[in-house]
């Protein structure tokens, strides 16, 4: 391990972009596979699972991602897939990590909306007590699956309010997709006090992030990588504030980027756009928080004293009250200065 890896290694971390099935380890599956073993094509053998997970493109990404989804049956599998998706995160010195979590993919396969929050809420608690992780929600609303989809998330978000929620989201495909449709539903969502957080301007142009911005109140934005292509829009962002949750890699598995190289990360942060490092689906693109921040540093030429910054930013952007933020920077502060 490199002296930068093993600083980013030991670095206390915030991930704010980060999917919860989309999270599922080799490890996770083959214990959620091994539960319903027969009854599901992914294989329960960790070994077999890691040729499974090789992604031919991005039509054989998301049928793996299906088959994944598909293996969470039960309020139980919830528990255990989220308290395991802690344990992996804390393992990297992830302090604090905004899950995004789609409670329609699992209330529409069965599981009551009223046990899926009681369990998530059960693995945020268990997690903060055992591996000393916080926890919070985004409720995201899967595109695909339209105003329907949008409705149920909303109505899941407000009746249910699970402690940990914080903010509500929209993932999915963004072509045919347009943002402007959801307005109803974030405005519903915000003026409830949930914050606003969509993709956008992953695989489209600066419309859509003009779209998330104007139409769906957004205070952070997912991806966004596209503001690049739009000086205006840059200065907007950074006039404003409003930070991009960049996961390098993922742009490149999905090909939304051609190459790592082309990656538009140092032009945002030339033109001053606030940026945070996140992981994405950190399993299914093959990485994980520590090597996109690794990958950052590359992009961006950064040292440590650069790297505990993009840290630190990812704490500045995020939905934790003012006294925690200060905590976590405190611990980031004196962790570079151990290492100075
Ligand atoms: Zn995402």
């Amino acid at each position: 391990m490199t002296e930068l890896a093993s600083f980013i290694a030991g670095l206390p971390k915030a991930e704010l972009h980060v999917h919860h099935v989309g999270s599922a380890s080799p490890r996770i599956v083959a214990e959620l596979a091994a539960r319903h073993e027969g009854n599901s094509p992914v294989p329960a053998d960790p070994a077999a699972l890691a040729d499974y997970f090789a992604f031919r493109d991005f039509a054989h990404f998301i049928e793996v991602y299906l088959s994944v989804v598909d293996l969470v049956r039960d309020d139980e599998d919830v528990r255990t897939l989220t308290y395991e998706v802690a344990r992996e995160l804390a393992r990297q010195q992830v302090r604090y990590a905004e899950l995004t979590v789609t409670p329609y993919s699992h209330v529409s396969r069965g599981i009551p909306a009223p046990a899926f929050c009681t369990a998530i809420e059960d693995a945020r608690a268990a997690a903060a007590r055992d591996f000393g992780i916080e926890l919070r929600w985004c409720f995201d609303i899967p595109g695909e699956a339209g105003l329907p989809a949008a409705e149920e998330t909303l109505r899941i978000a407000l009746e249910e309010r699970p402690d940990g929620l914080l903010s509500f989201g929209l993932g999915g495909p963004e072509i045919g997709v347009p943002r402007p449709q959801f307005k109803p539903y974030f405005d519903k969502a915000r003026a409830a006090g949930l914050r606003s957080v969509p993709h956008a301007g992953e695989t489209t142009g600066p419309g859509t992030i003009w779209d998330a911005l104007r139409d769906l109140g957004a205070e952070r934005i997912g991806h966004g990588i596209a503001a690049a292509e739009d000086p205006q829009l840059m200065s907007y962002l950074a006039d404003h504030q409003i930070p991009l949750e960049v996961c390098p890699t993922s742009n490149v598995r999905t090909r939304a980027v051609a190459s790592i190289e082309e990656h538009p990360l140092p032009a945002l942060v030339a033109a001053g756009v606030p940026v945070t490092i996140n992981s994405d689906d950190p399993p299914m693109f093959g990485t994980t928080l520590e090597e996109e921040y690794a990958v950052a540093a590359h992009l961006l030429g950064l040292d440590e004293a650069g790297v505990a910054d993009l840290a630190r930013a990812a704490v500045t952007a995020s939905f934790l009250p003012h006294a925690g933020k200060e905590r976590l920077l405190t611990e980031i502060g004196d962790y570079a200065a151990g290492h100075a």
